[in-house]
């Protein structure tokens, strides 16, 4: 299996439009309850961000109830998107997370390269940071990636972490 950047996108993007997003901040923990998700908030170790997987035919999402709320809410929207993404896949095993640590890893080791956890980056990226919305806030006159300030007040705007906005315009998610 290999990632597909498009796919997931496009995903998001479905979701984003069956419920109806017209602003942010994307109401994530919402849509999850919609689609009948158990969602549940328990402490693990710091290196997890959260973990997906169905039991008895209820699918349910755990997050690290130790991380900041704006952390929560990728770990959920990445959670969501392997729900999406990969019904097959987590339906034998407890998929366990990294998130945007994954990222930072050598990418040869861990879950760098695992095409599952860049997919279901790239659907929590698109959903929590939806492109239409964030060609709006950034306005026309672009954004200085160095101006610390605005980069901070738009992963506020948008509730995610400064990391996880830096990753976004980056083109990186
Ligand atoms: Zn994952």
């Amino acid at each position: 299996m290999t990632p597909d950047k498009v796919r997931a996108k496009r995903e998001a993007n479905k979701v984003l439009e069956e419920f109806g997003i017209k602003r942010v901040p994307v109401p994530v923990e919402r849509i999850i309850k919609s689609k009948n998700i158990v969602l549940e908030y328990a402490p693990l170790d710091e290196e997890l961000s959260g973990m997906a997987y169905t039991q008895d035919g209820i699918s349910i999402i755990g997050i690290n109830a130790l991380h900041h709320p704006n952390r929560q809410r990728f770990s959920a929207a990445h959670e969501l998107g392997h729900h999406v993404l990969h019904p097959t896949e987590i339906q034998a095993t407890v998929h366990v997370s990294k998130g945007l640590r994954a990222l930072r890893r050598d990418p040869v080791s861990s879950q760098g390269s695992d095409p599952l956890e860049i997919d279901a980056n790239t659907f929590a990226s698109e959903l929590l940071m939806p492109e239409k919305f964030l060609l709006e806030e950034i306005g026309p006159d672009g954004l200085d990636m160095d101006d610390e300030t605005s980069v901070e007040k738009l992963a506020k705007k948008f509730r995610v972490s400064v990391s996880a906005m830096r990753y976004r315009l980056g083109g990186l998610i």
